[in-house]
C-alpha cells in the first residue's frame, strides 16, 4: 500500500463531468490499496475570471485583498470534487488551506509555503477518506489567506506529498507528460519519458508551465518521486527524477518560451560604485524579481542597464525604476513588453561547446534578431520580438534534432551527431 498525492488541474475539473472522471481516477487508486491526497485547481478560466474581476475594481489591487478573491476557484472545486466521490459511493473530506495549516509568508500573490500540519489528514485518511485539497492557498502567520503564484497547485501537491513523506506525487493536466517543447506551439514536440530535475527546473523556470517552477524545487530537495500524466488516458507518463549517467547523453532536452516579461532599460547611469546596487535594490524593496539583466560597456563615465521583470510586476517595477533612476542620475528609462525569451536546456550541454553558437546561427536564419542573451551551465536563452515566439520555438526544436520522426517509433534521447553538427562557440 503506499501514499499517492495526485494534482488535478483546472482543465481536468473544468466542469462537472470531468470532476465525475477525477473522482472516477481517486477511487480507483483507493480501491488498488492506496491512501489517496488529491490536491485540486479552480475550474479552468475561473482564476482569470476571479482577477478580472478584481482589475475592473482597481487597476492597483491591495494584494492581501486580491488573494481573497482569488482563492475561492479553489474552494468551489474541492466541495464539489469531495461531492462527487461521495455520489459515487467513496467518502471524502475537503480541506482548505488554513484548515491543513499551509502556513506561508506574507508575500501575496506568490507566497511561499513554510511549514505544513499532516495531522488532519494523517487522520483523514485513518478514517479511510480521500482527502481533497484546495490548491493555491495558504495562511500567513497572523491569519490572512494566501496564494502561491500562478500554476501554485502544483506546488501544493507537491509540497503536501513532501510533508506526508508520500511515495509518489502525480500532477495531472491536458497534456501526458513533459514534450521537448509546448506540443501546443510545436506539432513535432515528442513526450519525454523522464527529465531529470534541474532541466525541469530550467524547463518550468524558462516557461515551460506544465510545472511551477517551486513544485520542482520542493520534488528535488525532498527527492519526491513526480510524475506528469494525462487526466484523459491512461499513458503513464513523464517521471521527473534524479539524473544518471544515460541522461547526459542528450545535449539538448526540451525547448521553451516565456511571453510573460517586459524589458526595461535605464539609460545614461553613471558609471560608479553603488548604481546598480541602488536600482536593484529599490526593486527587491517592492518584491519584485528581476530576471536577466545585462549592463553595457561604459561611454563617457555613463552605461545602459538592461534588465527583464515578469509582466505582471511590469508597472510597478516601472515606477519604482523610474525613481531610482533619478536618484542615481541617469537620462531616462525605456520600456518594451513586446519580447519573448526563448531556451534551450540540457545536461548534457555542460560537457559540449558550440550549442550557444548553433542556437544564434538558426535565430539568424530564420531573420530573427537575438536583444539580449543570457546563459547557464545547462541552458541558453534568447531574448527576441514577441511576433517570432512560436518561429524560434519550431526552428531550434528542428535545429537541435528533437522533432518526433513522423512515421517511426519516438524516443526521448537522440545522438549528439543528430542533433548537433554545430560550430564551436
Ligand atoms: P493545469 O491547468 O493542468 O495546471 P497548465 O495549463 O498549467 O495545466 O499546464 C499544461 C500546459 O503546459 C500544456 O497544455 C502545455 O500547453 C503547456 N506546456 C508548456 N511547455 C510544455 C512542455 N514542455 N511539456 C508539456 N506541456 C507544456
Ligand atoms: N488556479 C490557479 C491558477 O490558475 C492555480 C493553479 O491552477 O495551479 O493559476
Ligand atoms: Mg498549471
Amino acid at each position: 500500500m503506499a501514499l499517492i498525492v495526485q494534482k488535478y488541474g483546472g482543465t481536468s475539473v473544468g466542469d462537472t463531468e470531468r470532476m465525475k472522471n477525477v473522482a472516477r481516477r481517486c477511487l480507483a487508486a483507493q480501491k488498488a490499496g492506496h491512501d489517496v491526497v488529491v490536491v485540486v485547481s479552480a475550474m479552468s478560466g475561473e482564476t482569470n475570471r476571479l482577477l478580472k474581476l478584481v482589475a475592473q475594481i482597481t487597476d492597483r489591487p491591495n494584494e492581501r485583498e486580491q488573494d481573497v478573491v482569488v482563492a475561492t476557484g479553489e474552494q468551489v472545486s474541492i466541495g464539489l470534487v469531495a461531492l462527487a466521490i461521495q455520489a459515487q459511493g467513496g467518502e471524502a473530506v475537503s480541506f482548505l488551506g488554513h484548515q491543513v495549516r499551509i502556513v506561508t509568508d506574507s508575500t501575496f500573490s506568490k507566497a511561499r509555503i513554510k511549514s505544513i500540519d499532516a495531522e488532519p489528514i494523517r487522520a483523514a485518511l485513518a478514517r479511510k477518506q480521500i482527502v481533497v485539497v484546495a490548491g493555491f492557498q495558504g495562511v500567513d502567520e497572523t491569519g490572512s489567506v494566501t496564494t502561491l503564484g500562478r500554476g501554485g497547485s502544483d506546488t501544493t501537491g507537491v509540497a503536501l506529498a513532501a510533508a506526508l513523506k508520500a511515495d509518489a506525487c502525480e500532477i495531472y493536466t491536458d497534456v501526458d507528460g513533459v514534450y521537448t517543447t509546448d506540443p501546443n506551439v510545436c506539432p513535432a514536440a515528442k513526450k519525454l519519458d523522464r527529465i531529470t530535475y534541474e532541466e525541469m527546473l530550467e524547463l518550468a523556470s524558462l516557461g515551460a508551465k506544465v510545472l511551477q517552477i517551486r513544485s520542482v524545487e520542493f520534488a528535488m530537495k525532498y527527492k519526491v518521486p513526480l510524475w506528469v500524466k494525462s487526466s484523459f488516458t491512461e499513458d503513464p507518463g513523464t517521471l521527473v527524477c534524479e539524473e544518471d549517467a544515460s541522461m547526459e547523453d542528450v545535449l539538448v532536452r526540451g525547448v521553451a518560451y516565456d511571453r510573460n516579461e517586459a524589458k526595461i532599460t535605464v539609460v545614461g547611469v553613471p558609471d560608479q560604485p553603488g548604481a546598480a546596487a541602488k536600482l536593484f535594490g529599490a526593486l527587491d524593496a517592492k518584491h519584485i524579481v528581476v530576471d536577466l539583466i545585462v549592463q553595457n560597456l561604459s561611454r563617457d563615465g555613463r552605461t545602459d542597464v538592461t534588465f527583464t521583470v515578469a509582466k505582471a510586476d511590469f508597472v510597478k517595477a516601472h515606477e519604482v525604476v523610474k525613481q531610482a533612476a533619478q536618484e542615481v542620475g541617469a537620462t531616462g528609462v525605456e520600456v518594451d513588453d513586446t519580447i519573448a525569451k526563448v531556451s534551450i536546456v540540457g545536461v548534457g550541454m555542460r560537457n559540449h561547446s558550440g550549442v550557444a553558437a548553433r542556437m544564434f546561427q538558426t535565430l539568424s536564419q530564420e531573420g530573427i534578431n537575438i536583444q539580449l542573451i543570457s546563459t547557464s551551465e545547462i541552458k541558453t536563452s534568447c531574448v527576441i520580438h514577441t511576433k517570432y515566439t512560436e518561429l524560434a520555438v519550431r526552428a531550434l526544436h528542428t535545429a537541435f534534432g528533437l522533432d518526433a520522426p513522423p512515421a517511426v517509433a519516438a524516443t526521448d534521447t537522440v545522438s549528439e551527431a543528430d542533433a548537433f553538427q554545430g560550430t564551436k562557440a
